[in-house]
């Protein structure tokens, strides 16, 4: 039988206070090192447990396993994906006229985009997400719960913003909407349009700007 390959917490491409003021050096290490480590090691103890159930160790609960494993590699993909989507913060954080372009065409404009994910991210019932989406070319906001509920299948994110307490509560307390307002200084455009072409751009000219 293959061996099931282990996940391993991804290294950051800046340092823990590069994301200051919006995000503190505490904040980030802790969010970095304890939680996304812990879905990572939660991720890697749910493989071994499958691989143990496959080998015929029957005394391990297989449907509780199933379900951790859904939660903890979501959370470990999801957090992965939200390092990689933010940057130093800038005061005038603009993407690019093709990923503005292509904004206006589905939302009608980027304000409205930026509306729609704002209000997502603020209006996550307990613990989650929101995450910009494309499925068959069409961008939608989503909002997930935990890491892992009310996802679109086959959907696949450009850009996500992590609204559990712990992403923001020793920096904004109880102010989640300002969290999610500061949040804009903080996206990495370059990642997303990047991750635009990988999923949506076919070898026609349909990525180059309309
Ligand atoms: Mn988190």
């Amino acid at each position: 039988m293959v061996e099931i390959k282990k996940v391993s917490l991804p290294k950051l491409s800046y340092d823990y206070n590069a994301l200051e003021p919006v995000i503190s050096e505490k904040v980030m290490k802790l969010h970095h090192t304890k939680h996304h480590q812990g879905y990572v090691n939660g991720t890697n103890s749910m493989l071994g447990l499958l691989e143990k159930h496959r080998a015929g160790d029957k005394s391990v609960d297989l449907g509780s396993i199933l379900t951790k494993l859904s939660f903890h590699m979501n959370g470990h993909l999801m957090h992965s994906l939200f390092w990689e989507n933010m940057r130093a913060p800038r005061e005038n954080n603009s993407p690019s006229k093709e990923v503005i372009s292509r904004m206006k065409q589905h939302f009608g404009s980027m304000e409205q985009f930026k509306k729609e994910f704002s209000e997502a991210a603020k209006g996550v019932e307990g613990s989650g997400w929101a995450v910009l989406a494309v499925r068959d070319k069409l961008p939608l906001v989503m909002q997930v719960r935990n890491h892992q509920l009310m996802h679109i299948v086959g959907a696949k994110p450009l850009l996500v913003l992590d609204v559990w307490e712990h992403a923001y509560y020793l920096d904004y307390e109880n102010r989640r909407g300002d969290f999610v307002d500061a949040f804009w200084k903080l996206v990495d455009w370059d990642t997303v349009e990047k991750r635009i072409k990988e999923c949506c751009c076919g070898t026609d000219n349909e990525c180059k700007g309309q």
